[in-house]
């Protein structure tokens, strides 16, 4: 008797393997995860956090992922977050995410809109609000985070969710490197993200193989000259005239020393100089925007604007050389062209093959691509975020949209989200080794 309700006990303990769920079964696990996912993107979107802020924000990362198991870290280079799942040999693959928002107002009068102000770098109170999705990135990768810990039995090796700060400037990726994200933690084999997009239909992803983002460089000049009379001016040497000549002969760098064949911009944003029609400064400042893809193309920019600058204020006899600075910027993002080949039908499968379209490569910068320069292969992927119908009617109708960073973006909420979390667990189990 003992023995045999022994016997019916071990039967009954070793259940039959139950079947790897498909690619086509990561829909209905993210509509069943819907309901908490948007509670958690409400949340974020009513509480935004700055650049170098995400005190909160980090912490509602990190005690998610602990409550479903994950081996947390906490404050990996300012409030970055690394949260690890291991699941046996194989290959390490990192999600990431972004957390910070942008001091913008919110124009939107939804449910959960954003009304939070803080203060700046600078002491000034600024809005606040995630204008460029990063909240539907957050819930997207605690979706992901929460199936793949969900189908442990469809996978081998290590997952490594990053939840990373400061990626509108700040420079989080780096921070996060620096503070030893790729030696205090494996190395990953393989790095994806998904960012939302403007200008592409909700339910689908959209690729770009190569080069998909740009190097940014902020450069700021000063030329100096001798004030004095604008009736006088020869006793004087003019900082305005230096500019001018110098902003017409910028244009040059990319209309007459670059290739046609690599894509380049150099705008001047913004020129400073002088306070009244009859005087004659000491200086003009001017602040250009340098985009590129090549890292000799960017190089060769730079370097022209400094040898443009000297030589246009030599040509004006100007008291003293210019000065050029370039701040921090970020370096081009790269999507490891095998990397996308692979990604393509693991998310024909998962979302629909007519929902995977491709995408052109942009002129806009993330700082995602420091993981790639620090040796991961890695690749983003676009996730579309306006609703299908109203995308066409604007098109049709030559009317732009909101789009990222705008105070009246808001992304069409549950197809974006729900195409998020299935697209960063599909493209994560591509990689991630079979049992
Ligand atoms: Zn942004
Ligand atoms: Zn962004």
């Amino acid at each position: 008797m003992l023995l045999s309700a022994l016997a019916a006990l071990t039967l009954a303990a070793a259940p039959a393997p139950a079947p790897a769920p498909t690619p086509d079964a990561l829909k209905p696990a993210a509509d069943a995860l819907y309901p908490q996912l948007e509670a958690l993107y409400c949340d974020l979107h009513q509480h935004p956090e700055l650049s170098l802020q995400e005190a909160k924000t980090s912490a509602k990362m990190a005690q998610k992922l602990k409550q479903l198991g994950y081996e947390v870290t906490t404050n990996v280079g300012g409030y970055g977050v690394v949260g690890l799942l291991k699941n046996g040999a194989g290959p390490t693959v990192m999600l990431r995410t972004d957390m910070d928002a942008l001091p913008v107002k919110e124009a939107n009068e939804v449910r959960c809109a954003s009304h939070e102000t803080t203060k700046d770098a600078s002491g000034a109170v600024v809005p606040l609000m995630h204008a460029c999705g990063h909240d539907i990135h957050m819930a997207s990768w605690v979706g992901a985070a929460t199936l793949l810990s969900k189908m442990k039995d469809r996978w081998r090796g290590t997952l490594m969710m990053v939840g990373q700060p400061a990626e509108e400037g700040g420079g989080g990726a780096a921070s996060m490197l620096k503070a030893g994200l790729f030696t205090r933690f494996p190395k990953p084999d393989v790095a994806l993200m998904v960012h939302d997009m403007a200008g592409q239909p909700s339910g689908t992803v959209a690729l770009v193989p190569g080069f998909a983002l740009a190097a940014v460089d902020a450069v700021n000049v000063t030329f100096y000259g001798r004030g004095g009379h604008g009736s006088m001016p020869e006793k004087t040497v003019d900082p305005i005239v230096i500019a001018a000549r110098a902003i017409l002969a910028f244009q040059t760098i990319v209309s007459r020393e670059n290739s046609p064949f690599d894509p380049a911009v150099l705008t001047v944003g913004s020129i400073h100089g002088g306070t009244k029609h009859n005087i004659i400064p000491d200086e003009v400042k001017l602040q250009i925007t340098v985009r590129s893809y090549r890292e000799e193309v960017r190089k060769h920019i730079l370097e022209g604007i400094d040898r443009i600058a000297r030589a246009e204020a030599m040509a004006a006899n100007a008291p003293k050389p210019p000065s050029v600075t370039v701040e921090a910027g970020n370096y081009a993002t790269y999507n490891d062209p095998e990397i996308v080949a692979r990604l393509k039908p693991a998310l024909a499968a998962a979302l629909g093959a007519d929902k995977v379209v491709d995408a052109k490569p942009l002129m806009a910068a993330e700082d995602f691509s420091e993981y790639g320069r620090a040796g991961v292969k890695s690749a983003m992927v676009w996730v579309g975020g306006v609703e299908p119908k109203a995308l066409a009617a604007a098109q049709a109708a030559g009317t732009p949209l909101p789009g990222l960073h705008s105070s009246s973006w808001e992304p069409d909420k549950e197809p974006t989200l729900k195409t998020g979390v299935v697209a960063l667990t599909a493209s994560a189990l591509e990689f991630l080794g079979k049992p």
